[in-house]
């Protein structure tokens, strides 16, 4: 299967060597210089990657970030930063890339981290959710009743919002799985959400508070530093 890649780099060098690269696993890539390029390209065509070069000459690479974030359909984004101290910017304000590397990176780990966006993304479009009669879901002291929208732990009736309770269940469907913000917008509130990423932050604070027994070292709903969330991959109980 070939996919398609933008580049969005103005370094020739960088792009042309990462475009090489990418022909080896199949993907055929366009190469945009700046940003007026980056969103003609996007803008009529569709990609399964992009790479996203933090400094460019006519924008930056969060600006970009929200142009691409803001469409229709879900693009995964591999952020390129020339300084570690850039890191702070690209994850502190949560502008959705899914990945990033910096400069100067390895051919190797860059392809890595561009397989792996494709398996995660892959498989989220694979699975949709079967809703089984009687579906009971347990994770160690959990136990989700799925017919009746109830949750109990520790044999206790824990009250959600129904919110709280389809991302509850979302997670609980994906045990193990990793999910940004943008992810979880779009499988919780729905395509058309006109939420925040702040908004899935507040509703995962809620929801720890009532399910954890500390919530700031929570035994289900995890935090994934720099990406996102990720329910307990045990099932055990
Ligand atoms: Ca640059």
């Amino acid at each position: 299967m070939r996919r398609k890649v933008l580049i969005v780099e103005d370094e020739p060098d960088i792009a042309r060597l990462v475009k090489n690269h990418l022909s080896d696993i199949n993907c055929d890539a366009d190469i945009a210089p700046n940003g007026a390029d980056a969103r003609a390209f996007f803008d009529n065509s569709e990609y399964q990657l992009i790479v996203l070069d933090l400094m460019l000459p006519d924008t930056d690479g969060l600006t970009l970030c929200r142009h691409f974030r803001a469409a229709e359909g879900y693009v995964p984004i591999l952020m390129l930063t020339a300084k570690s101290s850039e890191l702070d910017r690209v994850l502190g304000l949560e502008m959705g890339a899914d990945d990033y590397l910096t400069k100067p990176f390895s051919i190797p780990e860059l392809i890595a981290r561009i397989k792996a966006l494709f398996r995660r993304v892959e498989a989220f479009h694979k699975q949709p959710e079967p809703s089984k009669a009687g579906e009971v879901l347990q994770f160690n002291e959990m136990l989700i009743d799925v017919d009746k929208r109830q949750i109990r732990v520790k044999d206790k009736a824990i009250d959600l919002t129904a919110r709280e309770f389809e991302l509850l269940l979302f997670f609980a469907r994906h045990p193990g799985r990793v999910f940004n913000r943008v992810q979880l917008l779009d499988q919780v509130w729905g395509y058309n959400h006109d939420g925040y990423e702040h908004t899935v932050n507040s509703h995962i604070n809620r929801l720890r508070a009532k399910i954890e027994d500390d919530p700031s070292s929570p035994t289900y709903v995890h935090t994934v530093w720099g990406v996102g969330y990720k329910f307990a991959d045990s099932t055990g109980g």
